[in-house]
């Protein structure tokens, strides 16, 4: 078995292990757990030709039922850690968020406490620039470590080099996100647990629990609600059925388990031309839906 085999998943469900529960197949995975194993595929002119999708933990993408034939990335191993130093972290892509803010409570580092309830990867954050409770993932990053295909080298951006906005984090194209550098402040540790626990309740007053979803469907447009503009569109038809709207929040969706996913996409647009024909605002999709 050569190295390349090794790392080489084919057929890759992403239904069995996205968020949805729901998606078409990757053809072709690889686990990438270094960066020699990264300029190794993408010294080949096959793999650089091809178009890319880097998956993190999938719980902001929905690939379309007939599947991704690209290259697509797992990051792994050396991508898993976090390093302390003595003015930043370094945090790889495949760091989970739950598990770094856990990290940050054990270290008295704080900042980290939203990260707590959000089900993504440091790498899925970087690119959608994710937050909640006022805070994004920006505000917390020194620079962003990445790796551009095109000419097989690591590049380190500063923050204030780049436009990260509203859910758009560090997209550009031909590139995978390596690590984020962290800022480091230290805090009372029975502060930081207090507000992770506060976040936790909120978030399951606010947000359906134990259901296949992506959390928000949609980007709230400037100075309006998503889920009301939703809300005062739709009928209730919208909330029954194998796909529905939460009753708990009209931004969210729940989805019966391997339902397909261009049904799921025919459902968003749905809603996205209800809410167009009531308030003429026509709504952008936070998920990733991938083709
Ligand atoms: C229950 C629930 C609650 C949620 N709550 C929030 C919330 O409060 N705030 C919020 O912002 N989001 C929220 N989300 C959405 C999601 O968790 C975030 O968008 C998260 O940042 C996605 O991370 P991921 O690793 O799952 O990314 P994925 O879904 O795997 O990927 C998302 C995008 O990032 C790209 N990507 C991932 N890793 C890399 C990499 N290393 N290099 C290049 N591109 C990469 C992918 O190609 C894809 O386009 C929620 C989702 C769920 C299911």
């Amino acid at each position: 078995m050569t190295q390349e085999n090794k790392n080489l998943v084919t057929n890759f469900s992403s239904a069995k292990y996205s968020w949805l529960k729901s998606g078409g197949i990757i053809s072709h995975l690889y686990k990438i757990y270094n960066q020699i194993d990264l300029s190794t595929l993408f010294s080949r002119y096959d793999i650089k030709a091809k178009s890319l999708l880097v998956i993190g933990n999938l719980s902001n993408t929905l690939i379309k039922d007939e599947g991704f034939k690209g290259v697509g990335i797992k990051l792994l191993g050396d991508f898993t850690n976090v390093q302390i130093n003595s003015d930043h972290m370094l945090v790889g892509s495949a760091v989970l968020d739950n598990f770094l803010s856990k990290f940050c409570f054990q270290k008295g580092i704080s900042g980290y406490e939203f990260l707590y309830t959000i089900p993504g990867s440091i790498g899925g954050n970087i690119f959608m620039n994710a937050g909640c409770y006022n805070q994004e993932i920006k505000d917390k990053l020194i620079s962003v470590i990445y790796f551009d295909i095109n000419d097989n080298k690591v590049y380190e951006k500063n923050i204030r080099e780049l436009k990260f906005d509203y859910r758009k984090g560090f997209q550009k194209t031909h590139t995978i996100i390596l690590y984020g550098k962290f800022k480091i402040s230290h805090g009372d540790q029975k502060n930081i647990k207090k507000l992770m626990q506060e976040y936790e309740g909120i978030r399951n007053y606010t947000q359906p629990q134990k259901v296949n979803c992506c959390g928000s469907i949609f980007k709230n447009p400037v100075n309006q609600s998503a889920w009301k503009l939703i809300k005062s569109s739709i009928d209730e038809t919208f909330y029954n059925g194998p796909i529905k709207l939460s009753k708990t929040h009209s931004n969210f969706f729940e989805n019966d388990p391997y339902i397909s996913a261009n049904s799921i996409d025919l459902f968003i647009s749905k809603i996205q031309k209800r809410v167009k024909e009531k308030h003429k605002i026509m709504l952008e999709k936070e998920l990733r839906i991938i083709d």
